[in-house]
Formats: C-alpha cells, sequence, structure tokens
C-alpha cells in the first residue's frame, strides 16, 4: 500500500503531499469527490456504507484538518446547515433545487467583480468575499 494520497485531483494530492494517509482521510475524500456538499452526519453515513469503520469524533476533527488545509470547503446554505464539499480551484456558487434538494455548483463570468468595485466607490467598503445562492428547480424538477 502506498503512503500517499491518490485522487484524482491533483490539487489535493499536491496540499496532502506531506500528510500522512489515513483511512478516514481517504474515505472522507473519496466521499466527497463523488458526491455534491455534504454534512458531517451525512458524510459519517457514507463511509458507513462504503465500509470505512470510523469513530465520530475522528470525522469530525478530520473534517476540521481538510479545512484548515483548505482540501475542502465548507458551504452554508439559507437551512444554516453546514456542508463540506472538496475545494475547487475556480470560485463558484451554488444552485439549489427547492424540489431534490440536489445542489449544484456553477461559476459565473466576470462574478461580480464589477458590483464590488461599485459598491467600494459609493459607500466605502472593501468588499473580500461574498456569497450568493440561487434558488429553483433544478433541469429535472421543472421538467415534473
Ligand atoms: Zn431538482
Ligand atoms: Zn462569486
Amino acid at each position: 500500500m502506498t503512503n500517499k494520497i491518490k485522487s484524482s485531483n491533483k490539487l489535493i494530492d499536491n496540499k496532502l503531499a506531506d500528510c500522512r494517509q489515513t483511512k478516514t482521510r481517504r474515505g472522507v475524500l473519496l466521499v466527497l469527490e463523488n458526491s455534491q456538499p455534504l454534512a458531517a452526519p451525512e458524510i459519517l453515513a457514507r463511509l458507513k456504507e462504503n465500509n470505512v469503520v470510523v469513530n465520530k469524533t475522528t470525522v469530525y476533527r478530520e473534517l476540521d484538518f481538510l479545512l484548515s488545509k483548505k482540501v475542502i470547503a465548507a458551504v452554508i446554505l439559507k437551512d444554516g446547515l453546514k456542508r463540506y464539499e472538496l475545494q475547487a480551484s475556480e470560485h463558484g456558487h451554488h444552485l439549489i433545487c427547492l424540489q431534490c434538494q440536489k445542489i449544484e455548483r456553477v461559476a459565473l463570468d466576470n462574478d461580480l467583480d464589477k458590483q464590488e468595485k461599485a459598491i467600494t466607490r459609493s459607500r466605502g467598503f472593501k468588499v473580500l468575499n461574498h456569497s450568493l445562492e440561487f434558488y429553483g428547480l433544478c433541469r429535472h424538477c421543472v421538467k415534473k
């Protein structure tokens, strides 16, 4: 068995190059790699489905660690629930289907650069970050 994290994501492999490969770490990354953003209890459930035996505290600690390494990112939507996704290389926003609860990621051309500059000009407020979600119906639910 190799000691290195091997995912299909080069970015993640690089970030974790110096870190120990643990069963929990590999399991969490694999679950998030193949999924929309998930809350901690959902991650635990998926790990169980994949027959990865883990302790709840270990998983929570692992999530904090991966967050601190910027390998994963926290996603907090209107429901206030904290979900996690793999850190994407490009800035993005989420589309949330109100029917099936599916969460998709989307990148916007030019994003909100213009609006942010206008805010700084008119309000003297330096924007460091923003959060923006779109709620609606996904391509499957819109047909129903
Ligand atoms: Zn839907
Ligand atoms: Zn944005």
